[in-house]
């Protein structure tokens, strides 16, 4: 018997488990339906020792300090500030050519030959910018920016891999998570707090889970968790759609395949992660962790991704007909009593690391100020509904 069960092992599932261990003293078995706990964070040593992140670079970043102070009670922390080239054709040379992105003073001169200041460039991108009265899609915010030759050579390709649809298909926020800078700050994120956990996701969840009132079961499946143990409330973060048996029809989420290398060489790339915007590569980025994780080791080990209509639910897809669905489910997740619904996934939201552990936290607020656990509530294992 538990009090709760936590259906999902990442951000949103494990920050609340033991937040509710530690703070409530209540009993909770969190389950996995991987062999493996910290979700699409997981980092392992792969065949060769390398410390590998299985599903694809994640880079911590955030602006709240409070989100990061609370991760530091379970890890200590590296510096590390991404950065990303792009791997684009040359208007000028029509060579393939290595710049910074996101696209900033530098990219401009050195695509173009030029050696433009500050002041200058941003004359130079507003004559090339195009007009648009209203800023809605992916399209709008880049060639609204930058105009049409930069979008169509950092943006267009990339985009209608990653997602299998135009920009100006998707919301505006999209593209908008990667600027336009006009000066020469060449980092991907400019977040207060950049850091990578010092022994890795992993050994940070370890730490997180550790606790007496805490039971993880790994390679479980919430159909089988529920048959086999009873609970009184749930934490729900896998795809809210799956949750209520897909009633109002599929939720789109995109995915990736992942392709890891271990090469026999010390480097390989010259920065954490290489761009590949060109609609005729099949990849969109090529990563390599020992920019990120600072390890000494003479081999070096690689990640490409494949974008991929098949595959784990990594992406959910930000447009206007999936909101309005998504709307439908958070309806009925709204009302679900006893349940929360917790994470990327389960909110249907292109969410960062840190903006799950501050939704995860904030739901531990409401969790704390809501009304006690009520009478019968073992109602609630006849009433999931995940799975019928
Ligand atoms: P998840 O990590 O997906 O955890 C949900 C878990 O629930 C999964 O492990 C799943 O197996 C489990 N589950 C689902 N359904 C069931 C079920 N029925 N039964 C049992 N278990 C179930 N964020 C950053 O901040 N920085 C980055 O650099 C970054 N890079 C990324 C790169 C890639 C390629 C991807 C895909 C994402 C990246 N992210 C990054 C986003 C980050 O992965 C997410 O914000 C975060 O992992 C979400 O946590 P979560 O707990 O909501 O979901
Ligand atoms: N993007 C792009 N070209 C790039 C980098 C990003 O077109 O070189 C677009 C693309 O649509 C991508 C989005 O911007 O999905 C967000 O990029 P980000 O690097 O934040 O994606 P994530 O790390 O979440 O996969």
């Amino acid at each position: 018997m538990f009090d709760w069960l936590v259906v999902g092992a990442g951000f949103a599932g494990s920050v609340l488990a033991e937040r509710i261990a530690s703070q409530r003293g209540e009993r909770v078995l969190v389950i996995d339906q991987r062999d493996h706990i910290a979700g699409n964070a997981f980092d392992h040593l792969d065949a060769a020792g390398v410390l590998i992140h299985r599903y694809g670079p994640h880079i911590f970043h955030t602006n709240s300090e409070q989100i990061f102070a609370h991760l530091s009670k379970f890890t200590a922390w590296r510096p590390y500030e991404h950065r990303v080239l792009a791997q684009v054709r040359s208007p000028t040379t029509g060579e393939d050519t290595l710049v910074p992105m996101p696209i900033n003073l530098d990219t401009i001169n050195r695509l173009y030959g030029l050696n433009l200041t500050e002041d200058e460039v941003e004359g130079w991108m507003a004559a090339r910018a195009e007009q648009v009265p209203t800023v809605r899609t992916s399209e709008d915010v880049v060639v609204g920016k930058v105009g049409r030759e930069l979008y169509e050579l950092f943006f267009r390709g990339y985009t209608r891999k990653q997602w299998a649809l135009d920009p100006s298909e998707l919301d505006k926020s999209v593209t908008a998570r990667v600027p336009t800078r006009t000066n020469r700050d060449d980092r991907y994120f400019t977040d207060r707090f950049q850091y990578m956990p010092a022994e890795g996701y992993t050994a940070m969840f370890r730490r997180m889970l550790d606790h007496p009132l805490i039971t993880v079961r790994t390679g479980m499946e919430f159909s089988e968790a529920r048959k086999r143990f009873s609970f009184r409330r749930l934490v729900w973060t896998g795809p809210v759609d799956e949750y209520f048996g897909f009633r109002f029809g599929k939720l789109p989420y995109r995915s990736l395949q992942f392709r890891h290398e271990t090469l026999d060489r010390e480097w390989a790339l010259p920065t954490g992660t290489v761009n590949h915007p060109a609609e005729s590569t099949p990849y969109t980025r090529v990563s390599e962790y020992k920019w990120m994780t600072g390890q000494s080791h003479p081999k070096t080990s690689i990640t490409y991704e494949f974008p991929s209509a098949v595959g784990d639910p990594y992406y959910p897809i930000p447009r206007p007909e999936n909101a309005a669905l998504y709307k439908r489910y958070e309806a009925l997740a709204d009302a679900e009593r006893d349940t929360w619904f917790v994470g990327r996934l389960a909110t249907y939201r292109y969410y960062n690391m840190d903006q799950v552990v501050g939704q995860a936290l904030a739901t531990f607020e409401r969790i704390q100020k809501g009304a006690p656990v009520a009478a019968n509530d073992d109602a609630r294992l006849k009433t999931a509904s995940a799975g019928d």
